[in-house]
């Protein structure tokens, strides 16, 4: 698999969180940490373009934090509005991640 199908891997995993068919497992479903978390966090394409490991300074910190302080629930997944909200906002940027690689695969990069 390359980068670009992994992330298009994890738009998917948050579209189907927002459609409410889906939970968040964090590491355990998240398709980049599959192949980019062992232990530490090193090449994910979500820290090459955020400049964080671990998803620090992106939407899924803000997820995180309100699931557990909102519901506290195992299954991380669409409670209420600010969920549903916040899981786009992730979606999104997921998003804009596949679409920033596919520029550079076109860019030659
Ligand atoms: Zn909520």
């Amino acid at each position: 698999m390359n980068k670009i199908s992994i992330m298009e891997a994890s738009v998917r995993k948050w579209n189907r969180i927002i459609e409410g068919k889906g939970s968040d497992g964090g590491v355990l479903d998240c398709p980049p940490c599959r192949f980019f978390y062992m232990l530490v966090c090193s090449g994910c394409p979500i820290a090459a373009y955020s400049g964080k490991k671990f998803c620090k300074e992106t939407p899924y910190i803000a997820w995180y934090r309100h699931q557990n302080e909102a519901h506290g629930y195992m299954f991380r997944k669409v409670y209420c509005e600010e969920c549903r909200r916040l899981a786009i906002d992730m979606r999104d940027y997921m998003q804009t991640i596949v679409d920033h690689l596919k520029a550079q695969q076109e860019a030659g990069e």
